[in-house]
């Protein structure tokens, strides 16, 4: 084992995703000295792909079969394909297991700088107090221990970085933010838009997503080129590898050490302080021994959670910092197997095989379990609806020649929409250690026991039905929709497993996401989430981020922690 001697940092960031890139940036830019500890390799604009036809790879980007050899569970999310899949974590080499009766897909799990925003689909959406303090209104679980307020500035700073397009709606529990101008909807959108607010009074707007309409920091505006997650070359959307992460790197504060594999934070148990942590070089296989004043957790949720339950100590037996015996449960991860389809007359749209493709699409805001609404009876909470309309050739045309040429021309054009519920937190979805299997770097892995419960499935009941109403209020065809149980289980949202909290007896973290039990070790992603309400996560998990840096910046200052 050697250590790193002669680099003492003021603080360990683990990972550089989502959260990651934000502390290192927002660390270093205040003059601490950040190591940036990342499992993956460099990113690099090399390596983007957006542009290349897929006649020039290999296999035409149609053999999954070859990636499904080392990532059987990462391919099941298209996103994880010939162009992209050595991006991705090998499940051979670094597996999880499951209770044989709760299948669960970890996919999206990375092994780049910048983690899951290389690949992410960049939905921005701000939480509001009716999530913040939800068990306040509805009796079920724990409220969040800041409110809309305290996070507020935060989403301000961070969208106007970031850049997100959207639209000012002017919706109570689905705050407006610092939008850039929003990519118009389609033809289709808009008459589906209109009619479901004249006919149901639910609002539906352009999606509010983190791709560029105008120009930010030296990043191009999006030229509606279509598959971002193959990276971007005029990086007109938001990957922490070319934004965050570059920016803490360029203060000459930030040292990023790739392909760092963190197995656990080390202790000075008679000061019960974090000293540092133990990682394997991925290339060498040699430990290695890093030292800082401060330990900050970055590494997505159950990751993050594993380091903690690696690092266990006779004080702490069941996992770092978990003297509440909270850490691991309480597991959250949206459903989003409900969900229909229908077609729209074409209003003159035309197919095409190269033309310009919109990256975003719609957002169906919740309209369940609302502001000054009598609780809808089914369940608790609600969802939204990700959707985009599209329009293709003819594919099904039957007969040959040249009447079939004739007929594949005729565009049909479709809207899709796909709910995003709200999962309650419940004790019995958890991760733990599987003591029986380690990965190929000797690092035990987790065991994830996760299963839907009844307000789940009759969630995703209704996200399928009312799917079904939307569609026919808009007037659409051949209407199709489903509400498929969600098993396996699976998600790319996942949340909650070290929460936050004001009572250190039921919670990790306390509100700026430092463990109640030792003061200088944080966790800065989703598993500080209390619940997870159904917008997607990432917006909030770097508003948080930043807000809690500069608690930590303040706390060091006045040689609090
Ligand atoms: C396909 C896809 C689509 C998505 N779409 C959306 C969306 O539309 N909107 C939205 O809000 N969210 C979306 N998400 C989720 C979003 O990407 C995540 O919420 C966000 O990236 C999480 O940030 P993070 O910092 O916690 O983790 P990540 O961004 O995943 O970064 C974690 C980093 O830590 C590294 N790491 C892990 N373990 C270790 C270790 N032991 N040692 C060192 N480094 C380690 C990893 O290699 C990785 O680079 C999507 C995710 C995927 C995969
Ligand atoms: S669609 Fe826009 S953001 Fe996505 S890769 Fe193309 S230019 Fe970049």
């Amino acid at each position: 084992m050697s250590p790193d001697k002669g680099h003492s940092f003021d603080a360990i960031v683990v990972g550089s995703g989502a959260s990651g890139g934000w502390a290192s940036k927002r660390l270093a830019e205040a003059g601490l000295k950040v190591a940036l500890l990342e499992a993956g390799r460099p990113q690099s604009d090399k390596n983007f792909t957006e542009h290349k036809p897929a006649f020039e790879l290999k296999y035409r980007n149609r053999a999954k079969e070859i990636v499904r050899k080392t990532r059987p569970i990462q391919v099941k999310f298209g996103v994880c394909n010939e162009y992209t899949y050595h991006w991705f974590v090998n499940d051979l080499e670094e597996p999880y297991t499951t209770p044989a009766d709760k299948p669960f897909n970890w996919m999206g799990r990375l092994r780049m700088t910048g983690g899951r925003t290389n690949v992410w689909g960049r939905v921005s959406l701000r939480f509001s107090d009716w999530d913040f303090k939800s068990a306040s209104l509805d009796g079920y679980g724990e409220n969040w221990p800041l409110g809309y307020k305290d996070i507020e500035p935060y989403y301000d700073l961070v969208e106007k970085y970031v850049g997100i397009t959207g639209s000012a709606e002017g919706l109570e529990h689905l705050p407006d933010g610092q939008f850039q101008p929003p990519v118009p909807l389609t033809c289709q959108e808009t008459l589906f838009r209109n009619r479901v607010k004249e006919k149901l009074g639910r609002t539906i707007m352009p999606a509010r997503s983190a791709n560029l309409t105008r120009p930010i920091n030296g990043r191009g505006p999006c030229h509606f080129c279509g598959p971002c997650e193959r990276g971007c070359m005029t990086h007109s959307y938001f990957n922490s590898a070319f934004t965050t992460v570059a920016d803490a790197v360029a203060t000459g504060n930030c040292t990023l050490i790739s392909n760092a594999m963190v197995y656990k934070v080390l202790m000075d148990s008679d000061r019960n302080r974090a000293r540092g942590v133990l990682y394997i070089d991925r290339n060498t296989r040699r430990t290695r021994e890093i030292y800082a004043r401060t330990v900050i957790l970055c590494a997505q949720s159950q990751e993050s959670v594993r380091i903690l339950l690696n690092s266990a100590t006779p004080q702490y037996s069941s996992g770092l910092a978990n003297s509440s015996g909270v850490l691991g449960h309480y597991l959250t991860a949206h459903v989003r197997s409900g969900g229909g389809s229908g077609e729209f007359p074409a209003l003159g749209a035309k197919p095409s095989l190269g033309g310009p493709k919109k990256p975003l699409g719609i957002y169906i805001a919740r309209f369940r379990n609302l502001p000054n609404t009598p609780p809808y009876k089914k369940f608790l909470r609600g969802y939204g609806y990700e959707g985009e309309s599209s329009t293709e050739f003819n594919w099904e045309a039957p007969g040959f020649g040249e009447a079939y040429k004739k007929a594949l021309l005729e565009p049909r054009t479709s809207i899709d929409i796909t709910g995003f519920g709200e999962v309650l937190p419940r004790w019995d979805n958890f991760v733990d250690l599987d003591p029986s299997v380690k990965d190929i770097y000797g690092i035990p892995v987790l065991k994830i026991h996760m299963s839907d419960g009844e307000n789940e499935r009759a969630m995703i009941q209704d996200m399928g039905d009312s799917a079904g109403e939307m569609l026919e209020a808009a007037g659409a065809r051949n209407i199709r929709t489903y509400a498929r149980p969600s098993a396996p289980r699976w998600a790319l949202h996942e949340a909650g497993i070290a929460r936050m909290g004001a009572d250190p007896k039921k919670s990790v973290l306390n509100q700026f996401q430092q463990t109640h039990d030792i003061k200088n070790v944080f966790v800065m992603d989703a598993s500080c989430f209390s619940s997870n309400p159904c917008q997607n996560p990432t917006l909030t998990i770097m508003a948080l981020c930043v807000r809690s840096c500069d608690y930590l910046v303040s706390e060091l200052k006045r040689n609090a922690i």
